[in-house]
């Protein structure tokens, strides 16, 4: 009886230090093998969360090779990704101009981060187009995009303050490369002459990065590839290749080829020979596991190639 009643004791505090220890658990619903689950909307944000969580968070992102930011709406899949992360770090700036609202409930239930908002509103650039608009493609101003990490940095720290250094650590590292990539990036610019200075493109992602370089940017169609773009806008454009004599022009991996090939028609019409200087990686990274599938290998893809297509 005795040793029953003993057996019966001791389930009973097997069985509450049992409910303890999943009570502790719900606080990090969806954390598999003790790592933190990330989720991201764009490949650059996810690349960046994988080299500042390192060993402590597990990284997925929605969007991979080849996809539109502008455009995307979130599959049933995402919902399932986002409601199984611990934090969610998205762009922000309507950068996901379709996604916000799920943003806006997945913020009432945990950590959501758009991670651009942190960038001083004075750094940012507007819409050419529309004054109203800010543009969102940040990620091409490495000390704009430093400080949106800044954030990243931040709310793994407060997810989990227990690996603070390492994510400091982490971060300085991390940092230190693209340092090193901005040195690269403005060395290499350099060598395209004067006059060659002209970057077109299918959609207006570079200005950022324009502004940095010294490169006059003319993307076809505006901030956001859910504007239409016009004949009026491949004239001009084909009227600057002529004047200029632009020897290049370039193709963007999450974008059709259709309207960049209008413009070479244009100038060909023209008399005026104008190539495909290559492809650019702009919303979009390269294929996982490719150079061109992490920030740092797409940005010095894209300088390589524009250097390459107008020195
Ligand atoms: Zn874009």
């Amino acid at each position: 009886m005795k040793i029953r009643l003993m057996a019966l004791v001791g389930m009973i505090i097997i069985l509450a230090s049992g409910l303890i220890l999943s009570g502790c658990g719900a606080t990090t619903t969806g954390t598999k093998n003790d790592k933190i689950v990330v989720t991201t909307t764009i490949g650059q944000i996810g690349d960046a969360v994988k080299n500042i969580g390192g060993e402590h968070v597990e990284v997925q992102s929605l969007m991979g090779p080849g996809v539109d930011p502008h455009l995307y709406k979130a599959k049933q899949s995402d919902i399932g990704k986002l409601q199984e992360a611990d934090i969610i770090f998205y762009s922000g700036l309507h950068l996901e101009g379709k996604m916000l609202e799920i943003f806006e409930k997945m913020n009432k239930e945990k950590p959501t981060y758009a991670i651009a908002d942190s960038i001083p509103k004075d750094k940012l650039r507007k819409d050419q187009a529309d004054n109203t608009a800010t543009d969102p493609h940040v990620w091409f101003d490495i000390d704009l995009w430093k400080i949106a990490l800044e954030q990243v940095r931040d709310g793994l720290i407060e997810k989990d303050p227990e690996n603070k250094e390492d994510y400091i650590r982490n971060t300085e590292k991390y940092f230190a490369e693209l340092d090193e990539l901005k040195a690269y990036s403005t060395e290499e610019m350099s060598k395209i002459p004067e006059e060659q200075r002209v970057l077109v493109t299918a959609h207006d992602a570079f200005n950022y990065f324009g502004a940095k370089y010294d490169l006059q940017v003319m993307g076809l169609q505006g901030l956001s590839t859910d504007a239409e773009y016009g004949l009026a806008d491949v004239q001009s454009l084909v009227n600057t290749l002529v004047e200029r004599n632009i020897k290049a022009v370039f193709v963007e991996s999450s974008i059709s080829e259709k309207s960049i090939n209008a413009v070479i028609a244009g100038a060909q019409d023209k008399g005026h020979e104008v190539e495909k200087g290559g492809e650019l990686f702009s919303d979009a990274m390269g294929k996982e596991g490719t150079e061109e599938g992490t920030y740092i290998g797409m940005y010095k893809h894209n300088v390589d190639t524009i250097v390459e297509g107008l020195k």
